[in-house]
């Protein structure tokens, strides 16, 4: 767990520039300084959280709300039929900024966007691990 300060905190005071596309009293988005493809935004909360699972439920809702909105956005401004929501936690989950944050990226025919392995598996037996993962809900 990891409550320090990030450059996203930096962003959100304003003492680092960003291209801001929204904001409001729980969320911004702004444009990825590394985008994967023309349009790639990021959705981050103003509450300080590390990791989704941190996250209080008035910052998640108000993150989860917003969401289509800023997906029907980048849509029309690129022009893109196709995109990918990537939200890491952990750096073994590919995470390098620990601040909660949502990836929007656009998908084109031109190759760029969000390119992933899919290792799947088979799903043998699972009651057992179903009715853990739920007994475990808070
Ligand atoms: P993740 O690997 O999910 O932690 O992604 C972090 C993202 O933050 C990367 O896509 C970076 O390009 C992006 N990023 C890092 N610093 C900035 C910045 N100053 N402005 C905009 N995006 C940034």
């Amino acid at each position: 767990m990891s409550h320090e300060p990030t450059i996203f905190d930096a962003i959100l005071a304003g003492e680092i520039p960003c291209h801001r596309v929204y904001e409001d009293d729980h969320v911004l988005a702004f444009l990825d300084i590394g985008p994967l493809s023309r349009g790639h935004v990021l959705v981050i909360p103003r509450e300080r959280a590390a990791f989704m699972h941190e996250l209080s439920d008035e910052s998640a809702a108000a993150l989860g709300a917003v969401l289509p909105r800023l997906c029907r956005a980048v849509m029309a401004a690129t022009g893109c039929t196709a995109y990918n929501l990537l939200q890491n936690n952990g750096a073994e989950a590919h995470q390098a900024v620990f601040h909660v944050h949502v990836h929007i990226i656009p998908r084109f025919d031109d190759g760029s966007g969000l390119r992933l392995t899919w290792n799947a598996g088979t799903l043998e037996t699972g009651e057992a691990l179903a009715a853990t993962i739920a007994a475990a809900v808070d």
